[in-house]
């Protein structure tokens, strides 16, 4: 991990026992790791009192207040009217651990389930997160939790160990999940597959220190410092570097707390770094208004905020690039449709061919309609490879999904561009969403149909 890298261990217990003897030099060593901030979890009454306490004394800890469902029978009200007043100092940025164990857990499901009802009704009541606890309660635990998602609860399934289904109802209540260093263990191959399909926009790290240090230390006391460890796994598993891993789970987890980002992570990009590639945004605008499209929801797309205050001059691009000899490929891509500013693709893939540099136009394909005529004469010389968003397998679909300005035509157009694109001896790459009611196969079929390449893409993946 470089050292500018930054990660949050988003579920760690300090104030256990097991740091009495060590507390100052586990947080330096963190903070040598990378670590930016943790997330001290109150687990008890007096854990969450600790939790306050350490959150008080340094800067680099957060902390949260709730009972584990080991404890659930201790929440009285008086027990919970302390939490209540814990729960709204300056430093507390969620309410758990809460939660269902009928694993482990001696106290009977009801008075667990009362006591996990009243921590999210407290938690949408504050605005705060829930940090949700789940052993062999499924069932339990997701009937109560779309109880509280219907009124606006934000939360995360902390140590995540369920399978594809159990994740797939998770992700659609809007939920978090995190997964610990145990997707580390030689055995853990499921979970490994769990986690390679969790889209990493909803993921966050945690070490859940002192328990499940992974496999290198295994056996050990867990610590904050060995995030590293998860994340280096889950950059070999999303096929990230360990950069964009750090980068997107630190912005997953402080957007989740509302810790607030540095000025760096707030500035809007112009070009940005995704594995080896440097993707260029040169606008926000675009001919097309899909129902996926995730520019109205948020400004940040893999950790990069993509939301521009005004378009960028090509010296502002230029600028924005630095030295492009590191990078496999400049991708024109970003939060907008690129070739509504054709003069500037033109210029700046000018400048890049200048420098030996491999050139991507990621496209919804409209140009030739932005522009009245064909473009591909433009993009012949200076575009190597040009990725065409056809996203769906039908004009009917694409009419009422992508809802594009110019209307009905504009499916065929697309598929008329691509063949141009062909032509004109582009590598050309055709890509579809996964999302429900897009016929992959029959996309496929249509791109070897055309000669082109097809790839499909999921939801926010970038370019
Ligand atoms: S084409 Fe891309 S930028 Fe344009 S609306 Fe669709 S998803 Fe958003």
């Amino acid at each position: 991990m470089s050292s500018n890298s930054k990660i949050i261990d988003t579920h760690a217990h300090l104030d256990f026992p097991q740091f009495d003897s060590d507390r100052p030099q586990v947080i330096e060593r963190a903070k040598k790791a990378g670590v930016e901030y943790m997330v001290n979890v109150g687990s008890s009454l007096e854990g969450s009192r600790r939790s306050v306490e350490l959150a008080g004394i340094s800067k680099f800890i957060y902390a949260t207040v709730g009972i584990h469902p080991h404890d659930a029978a201790k929440v009285d009200d008086k027990v919970f009217a302390e939490l209540e007043l814990l729960a709204k100092g300056e430093r507390v940025v969620g309410i758990g651990e809460i939660g269902l164990d009928y694993y482990k857990s001696k106290v009977p499901k009801g008075l667990q389930q009362e006591a996990f009802r009243r921590f999210l009704d407290l938690a949408v009541r504050l605005k705060l997160p829930a940090i949700i606890h789940n052993r062999d309660a499924d069932d339990d635990t997701l009937t109560i939790l779309k109880e509280f998602s219907a009124k606006g609860l934000k939360g995360v399934m902390h140590c995540f160990s369920g399978d594809e289904e159990y994740l797939k109802e998770c992700l659609g209540l809007g939920l978090y999940v995190s997964f610990t260093c145990n997707i580390t263990f030689k055995n853990a191959k499921r979970l490994r597959e769990v986690c390679c399909n969790t889209p990493i926009e909803r993921l966050m790290l945690e070490t859940d220190c002192p328990f499940l240090a992974p496999q290198v230390v295994r056996g050990s006391r867990n610590e904050p410092a060995n995030l590293r460890y998860l994340v280096e796994l889950l950059a070999e598993l999303k096929g990230l570097t360990v950069e964009d891993v750090a980068r997107i789970t630190t912005y997953n987890a402080k957007s989740f707390f509302s810790i607030p980002l540095t000025d760096v992570e707030a500035l809007p990009r112009i070009a940005y770094n995704i594995r080896d590639s440097l993707y260029l945004n040169i606008t926000n605008r675009c001919s097309n208004g899909c129902s996926f499209c995730t520019r109205g929801i948020s400004d940040f797309v893999k950790g990069h905020n993509l939301t521009l205050e005004r378009e960028p001059t090509f010296e502002e691009v230029i600028a924005a690039m630095g030295d492009v000899s590191a990078y496999k490929e400049i991708v024109f891509c970003g939060f907008g449709e690129p070739t509504l500013r054709l003069d500037l693709i033109c210029q700046v893939a000018k400048y890049l061919k200048e420098k030996r540099a491999k050139v991507r136009l990621v496209t919804n394909g409209h140009g030739n309609l932005i522009h009245k005529r064909s473009i591909v004469s433009d993009l012949r010389a200076i575009i190597d490879r040009v990725s065409i968003s056809l996203d769906v397998d039908s004009k009917e679909k694409y009419l009422k999904i992508c809802k594009p300005q110019f209307g009905p035509g504009t499916y065929d157009n697309i598929i008329d561009f691509i063949k141009e694109c062909k032509s004109a001896g582009l590598d050309v790459e055709v890509t579809c969403l996964d999302i429900e009611g897009v016929n992959i196969k029959k996309c496929k079929e249509l791109a070897k149909g055309l000669g082109v390449e097809f790839r499909q893409r999921h939801l926010n993946m970038v370019g």
